[in-house]
């Protein structure tokens, strides 16, 4: 399928009309104009607000993986030390990326339909020492909520450690404090909630962290150290995206304007309807637990009598997608994705009849 008629894949999501507008204009060189700087700094800003922090914001180009391995490389050096605190693919996924390039990488783990332990983590990290504590706000492929980073963020920082946080799957979906949670470097993506294409990578990083950058100094494509003072100093490492910085400016305009406490709402309705739809007609929640679902994708076992491939194909054909899973939990689990433009209450009601229909027909 090139379209969806019902997209409901958590992540890329459908883009706006309103946003791909930007799409429309012939932009000047991002390189020598001023009026880009200024589109930048008004980005910086208003992500601030939807952060709740003071910390620098840096907006780069490339998918939310590219700073995923920014935040590893320019914080950590080889043989340091770093804590991946997981509950879920890609909380592991940080200490296999760090080990990579020569870390010393632990990992806290609980079981994937579970949600961080902060006793355990403390008792861990106390133990190891790490430099780095990395976690996950939203493990998009099991669909929980890291409902705890406020306590995991202040063991980090009464043990010393740099606390990195991707929340690529849930800011401009769920309310999250940067600065209450003591986070140091939070990564956030633009192809999630805040419904812009796989694009852009932005980033918030504190006082400490920027000293950690320095030096660590990382030289490479995503480095951060040449990012700081970017609207001050008029002077970027490469040209960068207009249009998706134009793009960005509309998604966060919109959030500001709907108010991010109704986009919340939005999101927690929905996602209540899903939950709430899917166990009705007897699909099972991954989650142990209704409370550590996020409000942004919600993951149910695939239904018994059916492949992952002939559930998939089945919804296929009625032109609803919805997304799949990987690693352990591939073939198993499957996500409904109703963050940013699909967290919609008719999208998701539509979905879901579609599901019904398909599980019947077996039935
Ligand atoms: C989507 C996502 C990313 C970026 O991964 P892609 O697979 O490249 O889109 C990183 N972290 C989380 C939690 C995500 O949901």
């Amino acid at each position: 399928m090139e379209r969806y008629k019902i997209g409901l894949i958590p992540g890329p999501v459908s883009v706006p009309t309103e946003i791909r507008d930007a799409w429309k204009i012939d932009y000047a060189s991002s390189d020598l104009e001023d009026e880009f700087f200024t589109l930048y700094h008004e980005n910086q800003t208003l992500t601030q607000k939807l952060l709740h922090t003071r910390n620098k914001i840096v907006i780069t180009s490339g998918e939310a993986m590219s700073i995923l391995w920014a935040a590893l490389k320019c914080t950590l050096k080889q043989n340091e030390k770093m804590l991946a605190v997981s509950s879920g693919l890609f909380g592991t996924g940080f200490a296999e990326m760090a080990r990579a390039f020569g870390v010393n990488a632990g990992v806290c783990e609980v079981p994937y339909d579970e949600i961080p332990d902060a006793q355990k983590v403390y008792d861990h990290a106390k133990n190891f020492r790490p430099k780095v504590i990395t976690a996950v706000h939203c493990e998009t492929p099991s669909g929980t909520l890291t409902t705890n980073l406020a306590e995991i963020g202040a063991i980090a920082h009464e043990l010393g450690a740099l606390f990195v946080v991707d929340f690529v799957s849930s800011v401009g979906g769920v309310d999250l404090d940067v600065d209450a949670c003591n986070i140091d470097v939070g990564l956030l993506g633009s192809q999630k909630c805040l419904s812009l294409t796989p694009s852009l990578s932005i980033s918030s990083i504190s006082q400490r962290a920027w000293e950690v950058i320095k030096s660590v100094n990382y030289s490479g494509y995503e480095a951060y150290k040449d990012w700081e003072d970017v609207p001050e100093i008029h002077y970027m490492p490469y040209t960068h995206d207009w249009h998706s910085m134009k793009a960005l400016n509309i998604s966060l305009s919109r959030i500001m304007n709907e108010t991010p406490e109704k986009v919340y709402a939005r999101h927690s309705e929905v996602a209540k309807l899903c939950r709430d739809f899917g166990q009705e007609m007897g699909l099972k929640l991954f989650p142990k637990s209704e409370y550590f679902s996020s409000p942004t994708v919600t993951a149910f076992y695939v239904p018994e009598n059916f492949t992952w491939k002939e559930f998939d194909s089945a919804l296929r054909e009625r032109g609803l997608a919805i997304g799949g899973n990987y690693g352990v939990l591939a073939g198993k689990v499957f996500r409904i994705g109703h963050m940013g433009n699909q967290a919609d209450y008719e999208l998701v009601k539509n979905g879901m009849n579609v599901i019904r229909e398909v599980i019947k027909e077996r039935a």
